[in-house]
């Protein structure tokens, strides 16, 4: 088996970071770390504790105390699982709601903390595709790829809207617009590992690109990468 490199998939909500990155995990045989449904999972906790979120210690005080995992799919085309203290949460995790204030509990520092700490910890072993905001420029600097992949907002908007849909929610065009505009402008000036493109990191703008056709650009980059790491000690 060869040694296996660590990639990072980062950029806005909507670019198509989580469509590429489970492709590319499955194509490699890699883990799919999904940091965003950790911070997600976190912020369904806190919505269920009353209408206001609650502030900022209190929020790291309930980040301290929960336990979120994430698991394979059960069938090969399922979907990743996400469980909040043993409860799955796939679906929960992804309502308007969840949209709306998920940006504002990912700012806090102590949030963070919490939930970095547990994606270093997954991604030890290596072997791993990890997307989000801050996963090459915080969590894995040292990754052995970085992509960071951009949209147009129209696009991503068209996407967020289509998924949405399917997922039963009705939402409207204009109310996918608000979300996508404020959490760009959260997640891009927080003071704590704000959104940006990692030193290294390769753009990726997937607005005239099909999904397969940005998937096969990402392929040929890893597999470069992984071609000149050679196999790991020991392998034949
Ligand atoms: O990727 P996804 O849209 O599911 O992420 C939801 C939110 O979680 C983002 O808008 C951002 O506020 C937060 N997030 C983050 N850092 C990450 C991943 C997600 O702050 N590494």
């Amino acid at each position: 088996m060869e040694k296996g490199i660590r990639i990072t998939v980062d950029g806005p909500a909507g670019a198509g970071k989580s469509t590429a990155a489970k492709a590319i995990a499955r194509r490699l045989g890699y883990l799919y770390i999904d940091t965003g449904a950790m911070y997600r999972a976190l912020t369904l906790k806190a919505l269920r504790c009353g209408p206001d979120l609650p502030d900022e210690q209190a929020l790291g005080r309930l980040a301290a105390d929960t336990e979120v995992r994430l698991a394979g799919p059960e069938r090969p085309d399922g979907p990743y699982r996400v469980l909040l203290d043993g409860e799955e949460v796939t679906e929960a995790i992804r309502s308007p709601q969840v949209n709306a204030a998920v940006s504002q509990v990912a700012r806090v520092p102590a949030v963070r903390e919490g939930l970095v700490r547990q994606q270093r910890e997954m991604a030890r072993n290596g072997r791993v595709v990890m997307d989000g905001r801050d996963a090459g420029t915080n969590v894995l600097p040292d990754a052995e790829v970085k992509f960071y992949l951009t949209a147009s907002f129209d696009t991503r908007v068209a996407r967020r809207h289509q998924e949405l849909r399917r997922g039963g929610f009705d939402v409207s065009r204009e109310a996918v617009e608000k979300d996508i505009a404020q959490r760009d402008e959260i997640d891009s000036n927080r003071t704590v590992s704000p959104l940006r493109r990692a030193p290294g990191a390769i753009e990726v703008d997937s607005s005239d690109l099909t999904i397969n056709q940005m998937i096969e650009r990402m392929l040929e980059v890893c597999r470069r990468a992984t071609d000149a790491r050679g196999p790991a000690p020991g392998a034949r």
